[in-house]
């Protein structure tokens, strides 16, 4: 994510292949079996220069890097420039693939990495789900799309079950928020200021919450090194991703 960028990117586009879906992974066809399959039916049968993706992501967690992310993807006709456009490998209609956890934390935290690298929020003009635009790539009056009247004019991509459904309403309560809460917590793994701490008790309880009343998931030993990310009263919370919470004052 280092490199130099020299086309300006000011959206996000949500997709999901539909096929491949989850039953296509199979120990002989892995992940990157279908990167390659998808970049060559892109090429070969639809006549792209490339993958049309910048970015896929898998039920795996896995991301894979496809087209350049200098290059602008083929993704929404018509609403390609200044996109990065994500395939999100699955099918997301109802009834169809139940996306896993993994790959919900992975979408969640490829998008608030997107928006924080190139200066984007989780809004809706600037993370955008494909069906919320029409077939020349200008986008549907947003009442139209609340109340499913897009029809057959569009596909449902990322799919109707995707984060709850496609629908803008539901994108600002459902999908939102959690790219939101992901690019607070990247601000602050990336905040220098995180003390690391030594533990001064033989043994410290880490529990799931700041108290006593919460469970003790594990211990550690006097002398081992802890960074605090956050406090609460008396409680210090050690990890960035889970709840683990240590009595403040057995640090020093
Ligand atoms: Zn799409």
């Amino acid at each position: 994510m280092n490199t130099d960028f020299s086309r300006q990117i000011t959206v996000i586009q949500n997709h999901h292949t539909w096929e491949p879906n989850y039953s296509s992974l199979t120990v002989n066809h892995g992940e990157m079996y279908w990167l390659e399959s998808m970049r060559d039916y892109h090429i070969h049968d639809n006549g792209w220069r490339d993958i049309g993706q910048n970015i896929t992501t898998f039920p795996s967690g896995n991301i894979g890097l496809c087209r350049p992310i200098n290059s602008t993807p083929a993704g929404i006709f018509g609403a390609n420039t200044g996109a990065i456009c994500i395939e999100n490998l699955g099918n997301f209609d109802s009834g169809h693939d139940q996306m896993t956890l993994e790959h919900k934390d992975s979408i969640i935290f490829l998008n608030a990495l997107l928006c924080v690298k190139f200066n984007l929020k989780p809004v809706k003009e600037q993370v955008v789900y494909h069906h919320w635009f029409d077939k020349k790539g200008k986008r549907f009056p947003e009442s139209k799309v609340n109340n499913n009247q897009v029809g057959d004019e569009q596909k449902t991509c990322p799919g109707n079950a995707f984060f709850g459904t496609n629908t803008i309403t539901l994108a600002e309560a459902n999908f939102f928020p959690l790219i939101a809460n992901r690019i607070d917590q990247l601000s602050s793994t990336a905040a220098p200021e995180s003390p690391v701490l030594t533990v001064n008790a033989s043994i410290l309880n880490v529990r799931s919450g700041p108290g006593k009343s919460f469970s003790v998931i594990r211990t550690i030993t006097e002398g081992s090194r802890v960074t605090v990310f956050t406090t609460t009263g008396e409680w210090s919370k050690i990890s960035n991703t889970v709840e683990e919470w240590v009595f403040s004052a057995y640090l020093s």
